[in-house]
């Protein structure tokens, strides 16, 4: 491949200064300073196709800007030059406020033109020019909001490179790389690292304080974990995993939870979520003591049976399903209780509040049919 891609990223760049200059752009703009157009000789140009009237742009360039100081603090000879796509003036000088790159003189014409040259369909774009087109990765701007300065120099051959170190990492079982370059915080300010949880069974709980079922699953969680640790013999950790919108949500988040938390700032927030493909949250994922994943539908587990399905491995919920059903065949159909005035039924539940005693329960349950009274099997207080 080699020459020949080269002799087209070259055309690429020579393009670029050459429908510059045909559009009668001599300069372009570093802050208030005019600056000449770049030879693409020495650097990586990539031009940044992007408008401040678009909220997808507007959540992409703090991560741009991001990715971009590290990658200039590296040394990597890497130039982005943003191409205005706003409908005036006004926005595209509020845009450019945010960013510390070089910046194509505001004209309509240019960004037509230029646009068309990199085959821009949606905005933001990103676009190397020194990269052969047929190497680029599809979706440069996925990519960095994905890897930040990994990313670079956003080739298919570099995306594919960081798509099998996610897979060896989740595939791995090694904590210490899972967690790279990250101490975890706890509520009680201690400061302890992946090695320091190596032969735990962990759960990987990603959440956030916006999220309602988020807060109603932490209460359950917490429940489970206190029970889970209160036996010394149980080695046993929560990580929190935050998927809160600012440091103030992920403060609230972390204040009620016992266990512990990555850290807001830290990249491998992301990273985690990344690897493990969450979709939704809430969502409980558990390690076994080796490191491997011993289930990813650990919120259901917990909101199931609690303390009393650790360690969650599937052997082990097994043996509770078979539990719960044998204490189910001990049980009569129906009863009348003295504290209700209708037929109570046997009922299988996954969670509810006992009428009498106000606690949670979930499995079995004397029920009411006519108006949802429901006691603990242990609360029934029978007449005949
Ligand atoms: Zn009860
Ligand atoms: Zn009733």
């Amino acid at each position: 491949m080699g020459s020949a891609g080269a002799e087209s990223a070259d055309m690429y760049t020579r393009n670029f200064k050459t429908v510059m200059e045909q559009e009668g752009i001599y300069h372009l703009l570093s802050g208030d300073d005019k600056v000449p157009l770049p030879s693409g000789d020495e650097k990586t140009i990539c031009l940044l196709f992007s408008a401040n009237w678009s909220r997808p742009c507007k959540a992409f360039i703090p991560q741009l800007v991001q990715a971009y100081n590290k990658l200039k603090d590296t040394g990597q000879e890497l130039e982005v030059i943003f191409v205005s796509f706003d409908r005036d003036e006004n926005g595209f000088k509020e845009h450019m406020k945010c960013m510390p790159w070089l910046v194509v003189p505001f004209d309509v014409s240019i960004q037509k033109t230029l646009g068309n040259m990199c085959k821009v369909n949606q905005i933001p774009a990103f676009i190397p020019l020194e990269v052969d087109a047929n190497l680029l990765a599809k979706d440069a701007v996925g990519m960095i909001k994905d890897y930040g300065a990994d990313a670079f120099p956003f080739t298919q051959k570099r995306q594919q490179e960081l798509k099998a170190l996610d897979e060896s990492k989740l595939q791995g079982g090694k904590l210490d790389e899972l967690f790279e370059n990250c101490s975890f915080v706890s509520g009680k300010g201690e400061k302890i690292c992946a090695s320091d949880l190596v032969g735990k069974t962990i759960g990987l709980y990603f959440g956030a304080h916006w999220c309602p079922p988020c807060r109603d699953f932490t209460s359950q969680l917490i429940e489970a974990y206190n029970d889970i640790i209160s036996d010394k013999y149980q080695d046993f950790e929560v990580i929190f995993i935050s998927t809160d919108r600012d440091h103030k949500e992920f403060d609230l988040s972390i204040s009620k939870m016992p266990w512990l938390a990555i850290p807001y700032n830290n990249k491998t927030r992301q990273d985690i979520c990344r690897i493990f493909e969450v979709k939704w949250i809430p969502s409980l994922i558990f390690l076994g003591p080796n490191g491997n994943i011993v289930s990813t539908n650990g919120r259901e587990m917990v909101s199931l049976y609690g303390a009393k399905g650790f360690p969650f491995t599937e052997a082990k919920i097994l043996q509770v399903e078979s539990l719960l059903k044998k204490e189910g065949e001990g049980l009569p159909q129906q009863v009348m209780d003295r504290k209700h005035e209708h037929i109570l039924k046997l009922e299988m539940a996954k969670a509810y509040i006992c009428d009498f005693c106000k606690k949670r329960g979930s499995f079995w349950t004397f029920s009411c049919d006519v108006c949802g009274y429901d006691l603990h099997p242990t609360c029934i207080e029978e007449t005949l």
